[in-house]
């Protein structure tokens, strides 16, 4: 299959992704093309609902680059243990080109599954860390601006409206279909994998 990046606001990008119960060979073919699909875009880090699909997953190379530094996939990620405070810059592939500082966590533990089904439980910190959280937020319907405070926004509201405005020429054109269309899809995955 052929995996796309949404862009915000598509509404996935909103819908809180339920825990993975089955993993096949399909779902690993997935994970590698959203590694290449990351890699191909200059991403660290992609989520499931980034290519549309409602399921608790996402890809990582604080590197960013393919065959260097740590390669994550990670199935059903739950972070806690937070520590720490750290302003850092963000962007994000569902948004390219916008960036803003990024209050979070400095270090975190995250639990969760490989495709093998080996258990992950780390304690992470700096980049990697703040990538991981960024991720996770995805899972759970929060796009990194929705943790900025008022003054931060206002300096990226009109770069949101074009995204807002190309989305709707989108939608009207038929190439997005409408809400009950991709709720439709997104259950079809949920009966499917979680
Ligand atoms: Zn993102």
């Amino acid at each position: 299959m052929t995996l796309s990046i949404i862009h915000y606001p598509h509404p996935t990008l909103q819908h809180r992704s339920r825990p993975i119960v089955r993993v096949d060979a399909k779902l690993r073919g997935m994970a590698a093309e959203m590694l290449e699909l990351m890699y191909d875009n200059e991403g660290v880090g992609l989520a499931a609902n980034q290519v549309d699909l409602p399921i608790r997953m996402f890809v990582a190379n604080p590197s960013g680059e393919r065959g260097e530094g740590e390669e994550w996939i990670v199935i059903n990620p739950v972070i806690d243990r937070p520590k720490g405070s750290e302003s850092g810059q963000e962007g994000c592939l569902s948004v390219p080109g916008v960036y803003a500082q990024v209050k979070r966590p400095k270090t975190v533990r995250l639990q969760g599954y490989d495709l093998q089904g080996n258990e992950i439980n780390v304690e992470l910190d700096g980049f990697l860390a703040r990538v991981v959280q960024h991720e996770v937020d995805h899972l759970d319907g929060v796009m990194f601006f929705d943790r900025i405070g008022i003054e931060a926004k206002r300096d990226i509201e009109h770069a949101l409206a074009e995204f807002e405005t190309t989305f709707e020429s989108l939608r009207n054109t038929g190439s997005i279909p409408d809400d009950a269309e991709l709720a439709r899809r997104l259950a079809e995955w949920e009966k499917a994998y979680t």
